[in-house]
Parts: structure tokens; sequence; C-alpha cells
């Protein structure tokens, strides 16, 4: 059997159509990779991800026309209303819900493969020969595990990022020991399940998929705060082996390719969150690390100086070199368009103009860059932290729109700070600094920022949006 051969899913298929299948799923695995590749730049991103779309529209045409053997009315019952629903839900979405709908569709990854799973138990629906039973239970079983944590851990996530339930890590006592006593149950549980008959295993399977939900609301509910791109980007590693497992139990080859290119490159992308944060990928996974070394973090006090539009027009006019640091309030505000006309208006007057993007801004790893090339600014004055933090002391003017954990010096004067050790944007070193926000609220760690009360620091309190139209306008006249 070759690598990509799909088995039939009914018997009566014709092996031409199989063999048109076979080629379609070949070249929309080539078409999943080179997406990968396109999306690791903002240059290829487009192409990137249109060479995904072709390759979905191939996999699931293949798989209609050519593996499934009839069922096709019940297919497009499915699929037709699906597709509406989703793509009016696309329309309808702002930017700054993306992060939440990344979380709620790799949600349905999760649960896809526990139906898969507990459907492959109750009638495999291909031909699984006796020699091979136990693997093809271990699949089930190792399937249903991941799925069910993915599945209630992502409906967690979209909770904690829509900010419908709080981003505090919930710390019980004694938690890692509950994991540890829940992941042995399931191990018993397997065992007991692969050891008994198909009607009879049908109770650890449903026993261990509810302990499973259970490992995966705890584990993402004792992640607070700062390190949720962690988890965000580990979820979607998740859900890439969850439709692994599903195509091993379905023996669907083009699944497992595709599953485990997002359970790698998730886990790729989870290892380098972790990076970018200081943390150990394991001490953020075991939960509750996002909350200090357990001392009491510094009380931020002081007194804010404040700047007005016209102030910050000034500054902008008399600076030579320029940095913006946008955060997750210009998302919320939508400001990026006037933005991106106001960094035009500057580099018509031959300012120096960068941007520097920290890894966890916003609520999406990529966040800004995505809606900075939505408002068209050129890429190579977007640099990210590690490209521009040590020029922050030669730079004139910082705006900082939005952002406040990124640009917070407490990770690295406060020792007992829940985002201590965090590598931040060191926007207080330049000769002057303006930070855009409505008011004194905390950022998504809920941490205070010393930053605002700084001598170089002045504060331009109101909406993003509207205060970046008013300073458009102002640089305009
Ligand atoms: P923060 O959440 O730290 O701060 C955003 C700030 O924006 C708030 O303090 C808020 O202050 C301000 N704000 C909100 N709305 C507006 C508006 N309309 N106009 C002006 N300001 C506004 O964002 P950062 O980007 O600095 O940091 C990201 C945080 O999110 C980090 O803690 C990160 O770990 C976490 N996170 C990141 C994820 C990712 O993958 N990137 C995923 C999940 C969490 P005010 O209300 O006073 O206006």
């Amino acid at each position: 059997m070759s690598l990509l051969n799909p088995l039939p899913i009914a018997s009566e298929m014709l092996p031409l159509n199989q063999s048109l299948a076979t080629v379609a799923y070949l070249v929309a695995a080539v078409l999943f990779i080179l997406s990968l590749a396109g999306l690791s730049h903002q240059t290829s991103a487009k192409r990137g991800n249109l060479l995904g779309i072709v390759g979905m529209l191939l996999a699931v045409g293949a798989t209609v026309i050519g593996v499934m053997g009839g069922g096709r009315l019940m297919m497009a019952a499915a699929i037709v209303p699906a597709v509406l629903i989703g793509a009016r839900l696309a329309a309808r979405l702002s930017m700054d819900h993306l992060p939440q709908l990344v979380a709620i569709l790799h949600s349905f990854v999760g649960l896809a493969a526990v139906l898969v799973g507990l459907s492959s138990h109750i009638d495999p629906g291909i031909n699984v020969p006796a020699g091979e039973m136990l693997i093809h239970k271990i699949e089930i079983y190792v399937g249903v595990f991941i799925g069910a944590l993915t599945f209630t851990g992502s409906i967690v996530a979209f909770l904690k990022l829509a900010e419908l339930i709080g981003g505090r890590a919930l710390t019980l006592p004694g938690r890692h020991v509950i994991n540890v006593l829940l992941l042995v149950a399931c191990v018993g549980l397997g065992i007991w399940y692969c050891r008994v008959d198909d009607v009879a295993a049908i109770t650890p399977l449903l026993i261990m998929t509810a302990i499973s939900s259970l490992i995966g609301v705890h584990m993402v509910m004792a992640i607070g705060g700062a390190d949720m791109p962690v988890v965000v980007s580990m979820l979607n590693s998740y859900s890439g082996w969850a439709a692994a497992a599903a195509g091993f139990m379905l023996k669907n080859h083009l699944l497992i390719v595709t599953g485990a290119l997002v359970g790698s490159s998730g886990a790729i992308l989870s290892y380098i969150m972790c990076a970018a944060m200081n943390r150990s990928f394991l001490s953020v996974i075991l939960g509750g690390f996002g909350t200090g070394s357990g001392g009491a973090a510094a009380v931020v006090e002081g007194t804010t100086k404040e700047f007005s539009v016209e102030d910050t027009i000034a500054m902008l006019e008399e600076a030579q070199s320029i940095v913006i640091v946008p955060g997750y309030g210009m998302a919320v505000a939508q400001a990026q368009h006037s933005l991106a006309e106001v960094v035009r208006t500057l580099l018509k007057r031959n300012k120096e103009v960068r941007f520097a993007i920290h890894p966890v801004a916003g609520r999406l790893p990529g966040h800004m860059n995505v809606l900075l090339a939505e408002a068209n600014v050129p890429y190579d004055i977007v640099l990210e932290m590690d490209e521009i933090n040590e020029d922050m002391s030669d730079t004139d003017a910082i705006l900082v729109i939005g952002a406040n954990d990124i640009v917070n010096p407490a990770a690295l004067d406060d020792p007992n700070s829940p985002i201590a050790g965090m590598p931040v944007i060191e926007v207080w070193t330049a000769k002057t600094c303006v930070v855009m926000k409505r008011g004194m609220a905390t950022g998504y760690a809920g941490v205070g920022n010393p930053l605002f009360f700084k001598d170089n620091t002045y504060m331009l309190f109101g909406d993003a949006k509207q205060n970046i139209d008013a300073i458009l306008k102002g640089l305009q006249r």
C-alpha cells in the first residue's frame, strides 16, 4: 500500500477514482507543506494561505469523489450548512476576535477526534485484520484521549481569551498530584480497554473520555495570564495530533500527514513562544507557573504625566527616529489603518519610523504582524523585539499603542512579578515615550506597570483609534 493510499470507506468504490484520489492526496500533502513554508513569512503568507485552501479543496473533493462509495447526500448535508455558517462567521468576525475563534476551532478538531474514535469503536468502517486489532484499539484510545483533552482545553482557552472567565491561573493544592493520578487512571483504563471485548470496552473508553476532558479543563485553567500564548500554540499542536490520530483510526494517510504537519508546527511554535517568554515548556504546561515566584509583587504606584494629542504631534515632528510598539489595544481599537497612514506621513518627511513587535503582543502568535500587513505597512520596517530592542536607547520618540505587559519593566526588575523573566521591549530607555491607552487598567497578565510613572513617560489617554486619527489630522494640517 502506498504512503498516501486512501483505503475505501465503502466497498463498491471505483479503482480509477481511487487512483485519482491517491494522486490528489499526494498533491494536497505537497500543497500543505508549501502552504506552511509560505506562512512562515509575511511576504509569502497570502500565497501560503491560498495553497492551503487549494490543498484542502482537493483533499475534500478527492475524499468525496474518489474515496467514498456512497453517503454523499449525508456528507453534503453536513458540509453545506457548515460552509455557510463558517463563511458567515468569518465575514462578520472583527480582527480582535480572531484569537478566540482560533481557540474554538481547535476545540472542533478535538471533538471530531473523539467522535471518530467512539464511532470507530462501535463500527470500524474499515476491514481491520484480527492481528491488527490491538493496534487499532490503541489508535482509538490515544485518539480519543488527545481529542477530549484538546476539546475541553480549547473551550477553556476560548472562554479565557474572550474574557468570559478570568485569566488568572487556578492553582489547586496538590494539582500536580491530581494530574498524575488522572493520567495513571487513564493508563489503567487503557489496559482494561485493550483486554476486553468491544462491548465491554466501551465502559473504560467512556470513563477515560470523561477523565481526559477533566485533564484538559484543569490543564488550561492552571495556566495563568502571560503564559496563555503557549497554551494557544500548544492546543494548536494537540489539535494536529488529534487529527493525525483520527487519520490512523480511519486509515486515511492524508489525515495522518496533515495532522502531523499541524502537530509538529504547533509544537515548534510552542517552543518559540516559550523561548520568547523565557519559560521552560514543561513548567508552562504543568501549569500555575505564570504566577511568579510565590512572593508578593512590588506595589506599583506614582504620579503619571499626561500628553495631549498636540503634545504628541509636536514630539513626532521634532523626533528623527521613531519606534512604534503596538499591543492588544491597537487590535481592540482597530487603529492599524489610521496608524499606517500616520507612518506614511512621517516617512514622507524623511523620518526613521519602525515598529517593534513583541512575540506575545496581542492575543495570538503573529497578531500584530497580521494587523499591520492588513493595513499595508511595509514589511521592512516591522522588526521583531530581538532585532530592535538594543536600538531603543538611541530612539527619540516611542509610541506605545495599546500595549502594556510587553513593555512592563517589572518583568526585569521585580523577581516576584508574575511576568518576571519575560523579555520586554525596553521603551523606557528612549528619550521620550508616549503610552496610548484609555485608562490605568492592567494588561492581560493583571500586573501593575511602573513604566507609566517613569520620568520620560507620558500618558495619552483615550481610545487608540480616536487619538491616532487626531494625530493624523494634526500631522496633515
Ligand atoms: P495587554 O493585554 O498587556 O495590554 C493591552 C492594553 O491595551 C490594556 O492595558 C488596555 O488598557 C489597552 N487598551 C485596550 N483597548 C484599548 C483601546 N481601545 N485603545 C487604547 N488602549 C486600549 O497587551 P499586550 O499586547 O501588551 O500584551 C499581550 C498580553 O496578552 C501578554 O500578557 C500575553 O502573554 C497575553 N497573551 C498573548 C497571546 C498571544 O498569543 N500573543 C495569547 C494570550 C494571551 P486600557 O483598558 O487602560 O485602555
